[in-house]
């Protein structure tokens, strides 16, 4: 089976929006086996929409449409491709029961286009909206597939996952699982050669994918039954994790501060932040876990010396001594914010994010990262570099060490390229 992606907008077209739902889609096809031979955009436009279905259904056996199944008049995708495919539309009774759900759970009148978006192509499989108000469905007509899902990406992704993939099984000759590692430490490029032998299988197929600062690590295997293929998944998978050791920081989850957030619950600790250059980001990116004021109480930026020295007890010898940027300041920030904030443990961060601001002894993208655990305190020096974007790499990356650090620390793995804070206090 091969199928053509069709994402429908004007605001594609316009570039006002990035076409994030066809990549999401030719990643999640290209996982299941699935090979697509064209991807198209086309506006909200009745008459090129026609076109470009019509081109797509002469080409592809399966098409996916994202987006126009809203309620407003541009919003016209299930209607025009029912009318090219011949098929009627029925009002479809569960759908209409979750739409007035919706609407009663949030207080607002349903004005009548709403109902517009309970109209399914009669012989559909309806795809009910967990997440929004427009359900998708996929059609069968003349040998050809149509799966139609929302545009919103907070809708199309789990829509897909759960059952646009539920439907594509069926197509398909047996069952595909994947498994997602997560990795933090070690950059892509010198990631390559470490799983080449991986990389190089048929089944199960190892990608890695590049993100901001870590790299994610998809296994996927195809097998006649589920239970074969997760067998087959997870000996990839520890053989990987075998090889690659603690830089895998977890397995299916979404992030480093969604793992250290769970390691801080199981284990019943507090954690406490001081930050300087990434602003809050840290924090920020702490608070983004559900569930994450059992673990983190307290979170400070402390831009001015001044600040420092009043909030955190930076003492202003030091900050004279050795400047804001230096190690002994960022294991003092450490101390002070877990003193402060009666955490267990303290993590600090200080740094130049750049553009101005560098020196020769102390350049844009030193940034010292420090922890300290009521006996013991690390420190790590960084070197952050790269051109263009660099303040907010530097800032992204110096949170996701500081993030590492804590999970090391928590997991008893060795605290790679720290120095002990006694090194700094003799
Ligand atoms: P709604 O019910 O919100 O109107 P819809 O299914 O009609 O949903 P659209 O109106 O086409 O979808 O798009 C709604 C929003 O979803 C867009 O404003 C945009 O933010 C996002 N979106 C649409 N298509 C894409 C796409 N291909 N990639 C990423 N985001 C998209
Ligand atoms: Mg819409």
């Amino acid at each position: 089976m091969n199928a053509e992606i069709v994402a429908v907008g004007t605001e594609l077209l316009l570039g006002d929006i990035v076409n994030t739902n066809a990549q999401f889609l030719a990643q999640e096809l290209a996982a299941m086996g699935i090979g697509v031979h064209f991807q198209s955009v086309v506006g909200d436009n009745p008459d090129r929409l026609r076109q470009t279905l019509e081109l797509a259904l002469g080409r592809a056996d399966l098409v996916i449409t994202s987006g126009g199944l809203g309620p407003t008049d541009d919003d016209l995708t299930k209607q025009t491709i029912c009318r090219a495919l011949g098929v009627e539309l029925y009002e479809d009774k569960r759908a209409r029961e979750m739409l007035e759900a919706h609407f009663g759970k949030t207080g607002r009148v349903i004005t009548p286009n709403n109902y517009k978006q309970v109209m399914l192509p009669q012989g559909c499989v309806p795809f009910y909206n967990e997440f929004g108000t427009a359900p998708g469905c996929a059609v069968e007509k003349d040998g050809k597939v149509v799966m139609m899902l929302p545009g919103p990406p907070r809708e199309i992704v789990p829509m897909f996952l759960k059952d646009g993939r539920e439907f594509l099984a069926r197509y398909g000759d047996g069952v595909i699982v994947s498994t997602n590692l997560r990795e933090y430490g070690i950059g892509e490029s010198a990631l390559e050669p470490m799983v080449q032998e991986f990389l190089d299988g048929a089944n199960p197929t190892t990608a890695l994918y590049a993100k901001e600062g870590e790299v994610l690590i998809r296994v996927t295997a195809k097998e006649k039954d589920r239970e074969t293929a997760n067998k087959m998944c997870r000996i990839t998978v520890n053989n990987i994790k075998a090889v690659l050791g603690d830089v895998v920081y977890g397995e299916n989850v979404d992030s480093l501060e969604q793992v250290v957030v769970g390691l801080l619950k199981e284990q019943g600790k507090t954690l406490a932040t001081a930050e300087s250059c990434t602003g809050g980001l840290l924090s920020m990116r702490l608070t983004r876990i559900p569930g994450a004021s059992a673990v983190f109480e307290y979170g400070v930026c402390t831009y001015a010396n001044r600040i420092k020295a009043k909030m955190l007890h930076v003492p202003e010898a030091v900050l004279e001594q050795f400047g804001a940027v230096s190690p002994q300041t960022a294991l003092a920030m450490a101390r002070g914010v877990r003193e402060e904030g009666g955490a267990d443990l303290g993590v600090s961060i200080t740094g130049i994010a750049g553009p101005e601001g560098g020196t020769p002894e102390k350049p844009v993208g030193l940034v010292y990262v420090a922890l300290c655990d009521g006996e013991n305190a690390w420190v790590k020096e960084l070197r952050l570099h790269r051109s263009g974007r660099e303040r907010e790499y530097i800032r992204s990356l110096a949170a996701m060490q500081a993030l590492d650090l804590v999970r090391r620390r928590l997991c008893g793995f060795p605290l790679i390229g720290a120095k002990s804070g006694e090194d700094y206090e003799r």
